[in-house]
């Protein structure tokens, strides 16, 4: 699997991954097709996932700046087409208590303002019409251990005083009676406006509407090759040359590596795993009382997550393997089932019929950053720690605005560039060094 600490590209026109999104979702929709022929252009966008397909709809609709973008592969091919579909109010890993702490609370009043308005123009766009599989509204945080319920209890007391956000607090019992019997959750919070979706489906209607909004995007287009030249931005790709005025790049977790000073050695690529079970048959939901499909998180410092799909059967997704020649190993989704087995014994004799990978990106401070350079020609996004389906459709808006020249919130994450990792070669060796942490942290601490 091609890995961006060490591969010099993510492929070119390479066919989507084999999850339960690319075979369940139908026939991709028509795009502009290989860039062939040499062009010049006013903005350029690098990566067709939600961020870059955010920023080109929004230049379009509302600066009337028509960009186009390339892709190397497919359009969502990276994270946006592999996700486990979690709409949230939430980005990055620090607690809204951290960035008060950290930035005031005047910021922490604000970011809750942006994640607030991701989600509406999800809401927004998917109201336009996009079939996208929605699911019902809720999201449930579970404790993994009793202490942590008192942990999700503060951070709900926090913001339903400091943003009259609603969160409900449930008891174990309660968990077990009205959602499902999760035999690791002792408790949890549940907000009322999260909800699950098909995401390749919801990347899909982005492009179509961007498109219609008089967008270019070409898939099977790598960016090979880049320097600058008189201040543009002279891209190669296999078969054209792009002179460009502006590019962003909206890469994430799949920027390969040395490709722009800007962004190198400041993001570390992290594998997520996910698979999907069999269909459960009525009997195993009645003996699992699995009642929901609201999507569940646990507290975990290596995070589990799950979410009943369409037909009933089981997403669950956790941490993956450490390098992309370690991903396609069985024994990660393996790990993954007999921790779902711990949550539903009942389930002992179930398999999974899908898993798969992807490369979020993570940020030494735990935030994604939206930026530029100081000529203000290149701009960026990501860091979104894997929690970015909602979150990147509102960086893409903001870097629109910032392209268009035009003042975004004054918020650290939009006025300073992600940090340089220290000791950049060795990130995984620090990444392990998390992980055993984590493991010693859940366990024990
Ligand atoms: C398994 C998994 C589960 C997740 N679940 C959730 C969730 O439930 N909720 C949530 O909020 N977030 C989740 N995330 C994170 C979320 O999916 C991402 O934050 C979001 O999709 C990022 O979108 P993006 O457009 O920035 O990047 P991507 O979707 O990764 O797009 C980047 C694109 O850039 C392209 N590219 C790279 N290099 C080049 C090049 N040289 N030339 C041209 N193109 C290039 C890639 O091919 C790729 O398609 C999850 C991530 C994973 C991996």
């Amino acid at each position: 699997m091609y890995d961006p600490l060490v591969d010099d590209g993510p492929g070119c026109n390479e066919n989507y991954p084999d999850s339960y999104w690319a075979e369940k979702s139908g026939t991709a929709p028509v795009d502009d097709g290989v860039l062939t022929a040499d062009i010049d252009v006013d903005v350029l966008i690098v990566g067709a996932g939600y961020t870059g397909l955010s920023c080109a709809l929004h230049l379009a609709r509302e600066h009337n700046i028509k960009a186009h973008v390339i892709e190397a592969n497919q359009t969502a091919w990276g994270c946006s087409g592999r996700n486990a579909g979690f709409i949230l109010k939430s980005t990055g890993r620090k607690t809204y208590a951290q960035i008060e702490s950290q930035w005031g609370s005047e910021a922490m009043q604000q970011m809750y303002r942006e994640t607030c308005e991701g989600v509406e123009t999800v809401e927004a766009l998917i109201a336009e019409g996009i079939d996208c599989d929605r699911q019902s509204n809720g999201y449930l945080k579970l404790a993994h251990k009793p202490k942590m319920l008192d942990t999700l209890i503060a951070q709900a007391k926090l913001q339903q005083q400091r943003f009259g956000y609603q969160v409900e607090i449930l008891s174990k019992d309660e968990i077990h009676q009205q959602y499902m019997e999760d035999q690791n959750a002792y408790g949890g919070i549940r907000y009322h406006d999260g909800f699950g979706l098909n995401p390749l489906k919801l990347a899909w209607g982005y492009q179509k509407l961007a498109r219609e909004a008089g967008v270019k995007i070409h898939s099977g287009t790598p960016l090979q090759n880049w320097r600058e030249e008189n201040g543009l931005q002279i891209i190669t790709t296999p078969q054209a040359t792009i002179k460009a005025q502006k590019v962003v790049i909206a890469t994430n977790g799949y920027t390969p590596r040395s490709f722009h000073h800007l962004t190198d050695a400041r993001a570390l690529p992290v594998l997520s795993q996910i698979i999907v079970t069999q269909p459960l048959s009525e009997q195993q939901l009645a003996q699992c009382n699995f009642l929901t499909d609201n999507v569940v998180m646990d507290t975990r410092a290596l995070k589990y997550f799950y979410r009943k799909l369409p037909g009933n059967r089981i997403l669950f997704g956790g941490r993956g393997a450490i390098t992309g020649k370690g991903a396609e190993d069985p024994y990660y989704s393996q790990r993954l089932l007999s921790v779902l087995k711990t949550s539903f014994p009942a389930l002992q004799d179930i398999q999974y019929d899908y898993a798969w990978s992807g490369w979020i990106s993570v940020s030494l401070n735990d935030m994604p950053h939206i930026y530029q350079d100081d000529g203000r020609n290149v701009f960026y996004a990501m860091g979104y720690c894997g929690s970015g389906v909602s979150f990147s459709v509102q960086a893409g808006k903001r870097l629109a605005q910032k392209v268009a020249g035009q003042v975004v919130p004054d918020l650290p994450i939009y006025t300073q560039p992600l940090q340089k990792f220290p000791l950049a070669p060795m990130r995984r060796v620090g990444q392990w060094g998390y992980f055993q942490y984590g493991k010693v942290k859940d366990r024990w601490l």
